[in-house]
């Protein structure tokens, strides 16, 4: 459960983010979608606990882990992210990108999860590869596998299909809001194309600077936008 009350966020004199507020309840996928510059990013980074917030409150579940005056490192917050660039270690195996964040467990603990992981996101038996053997899409799902494996309770996806071409985005999209179902997982993705964000989220949030304007399920925000600025933003990308 992800709980954002009324933040803020700087850089400098520049106010980015303003007053934001938003619940996700558990194993919900919710979107903070809108145009370019708007603050999507800088607010996943105050979820992720890499920016440190001016004002207002942010809980996973139910643990208070930003305030101004507090921050929980980001290794602490179980979270798992995803960004545009897949950011694969391009030296490892598929398997062992997948087993990275989880070192530490015994090798046989590792592999049958490397094996549950690659079998979700469609890639049993792939796992000796090398990263640069791969597409474009199937590097983007070893990515979210690897996001995964340490059973994260929140998964953040900025922007996660944006270097694909249309056609591989539109048919990913609606993977991996099957994956990221099975996996029993809350995530936030950000993105500023709506088609992306109508086929993964439960709920989204039109974002103009730093503010949400509305927060709603698709078929309310099309169909009842709560201001111009919804309906434009909404109708422009229809
Ligand atoms: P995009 O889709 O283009 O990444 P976005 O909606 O994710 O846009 P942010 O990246 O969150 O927007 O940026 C919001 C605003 O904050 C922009 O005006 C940006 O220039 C500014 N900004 C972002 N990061 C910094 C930083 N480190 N220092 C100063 N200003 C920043």
């Amino acid at each position: 459960h992800l709980d954002l009350s009324r933040i803020d966020l700087a850089f400098g004199s520049h106010l980015v983010v303003r007053q934001l507020s938003l619940q996700l309840e558990k194993g919900r996928i919710g979107c903070l979608l809108g145009p370019s510059g708007c603050g999507k990013t800088t607010v996943l980074r105050c979820i992720a606990g890499f920016e440190r917030l001016a004002a207002g409150e942010i809980r996973l579940d139910g643990e208070v882990v930003s305030t101004p005056r507090h921050m929980l490192p980001p290794e602490r917050r179980r979270i798992g992210m995803v960004f545009q660039d897949y950011a694969l270690f391009p030296h490892l195996s598929v398997a062992d990108n997948i087993g990275f964040g989880l070192r530490r467990d015994s090798a046989a603990v590792r592999n049958a999860r490397v094996d549950e992981l690659l079998a979700l996101v469609g890639l049993a038996g792939q796992g000796r590869k090398y990263p640069h053997e791969m597409s474009g899409g199937q590097q983007q799902r070893v990515a979210l596998a690897r996001a995964l494996a340490p059973k994260p309770s929140l998964l953040l996806l900025d922007e996660p299909f944006s270097n694909l071409d249309v056609e591989l985005r539109e048919r990913l999209s609606y993977e991996v809001r099957e994956i990221i179902k099975a996996a029993d997982t809350t995530a936030i993705l950000v993105t500023h194309d709506q088609h992306e964000a109508f086929a993964v989220a439960d709920e989204i949030g039109i974002m103009h600077e730093g503010r949400i304007q509305q927060w709603d399920t698709p078929y309310n925000l099309y169909h009842r936008p709560a201001n111009r600025f919804v309906a434009d933003f909404i109708g422009q990308g229809a």
